[in-house]
């Protein structure tokens, strides 16, 4: 654990109904006085209810996705702006999901990060290898050009956060060695823009193995896909972060 501040950020993706947000009020409930920041990105029919039912707790709310624009002619998205008005405080950006999905670059990322930071959003950058990068031995190329792409001028631990993310583990249960996550993290530090960013760790964080990734220097939390939908399971990610 280094001196950033620690996060427990939840991605929901495509996942949740009116009636999940019962799920943030939980986690208000559990974690009335939490030693690291928890952050909910639930898809964005919901971040205003949700923003509005965890209004006055430590749990904070977040979009994944913003566009460049701060309006205008592009339908069906989502500018930064919106998102803030709505109650948002993060959004994620560059998730590979949506790299892939989207064909979204890292040269948008810094794009839509420049927009995100304008309307007063924290951006959770999202970068990682693929499996097939990784056997090639570029991991630590692919990573460290990612985040000298995707992070804009003016990037620093006040507006921005780290998640690396390793393709390969999202979603798969399966995660890299703890010497693995602390080598790309080690690397990572290195390279910021400020020292003081906080750098996380995404891809298959569960309960079982929350502990021994948060014990791991220069991991300052996690970006959690499924283990983030109930209140209990992350809630005990949460837990093993306030420990570590
Ligand atoms: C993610 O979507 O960012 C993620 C890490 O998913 P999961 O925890 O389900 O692997």
């Amino acid at each position: 654990m280094s001196e950033a501040c620690k996060l427990a950020a939840g991605n929901w993706k495509m996942n949740g109904l009116r009636a999940d947000i019962e799920e943030a009020r939980r986690l208000a409930t559990l974690f009335k006085e939490p030693s690291c920041g928890i952050l909910l990105c639930p898809p964005a029919t919901l971040v205003a209810a949700m923003a509005d039912a965890v209004s006055g707790s430590r749990v904070m709310v977040g979009g994944q996705d913003c566009h460049a624009h701060v309006s205008g002619a592009h339908t069906g998205d989502i500018s930064a702006q919106m998102l803030a008005d709505s109650g948002a405080r993060h959004v994620i950006l560059g998730h590979s999901e949506r790299r892939t999905d989207h064909g979204e670059t890292s040269a948008s990322v810094a794009a839509k990060a420049v927009a995100a930071h304008a309307a007063g959003l924290v951006t959770i950058i999202c970068i990682g290898e693929t499996e097939a990068q990784r056997d090639a031995g570029d991991t630590l190329a692919v990573v460290l050009s990612q985040l000298q792409a995707s992070v804009p001028e003016g990037g620093n631990a006040a507006n921005t956060v780290i998640a690396y993310e390793p393709v390969w583990a999202i979603g798969t249960g399966r995660t890299p060695t703890l010497e693995q996550i602390a080598e790309v993290h080690d690397a990572l530090r290195a390279a910021l823009p400020d020292a003081a960013i906080s750098l996380l760790y995404g891809g298959s964080v569960k309960p079982g193995n929350a502990a021994e990734i948060f014990a791991i220097g220069n991991v300052d939390g996690a970006l959690v896909g499924g283990a983030s939908l109930k209140a209990a399971e992350f809630g005990a990610i949460i837990s093993a972060l306030e420990e570590a």
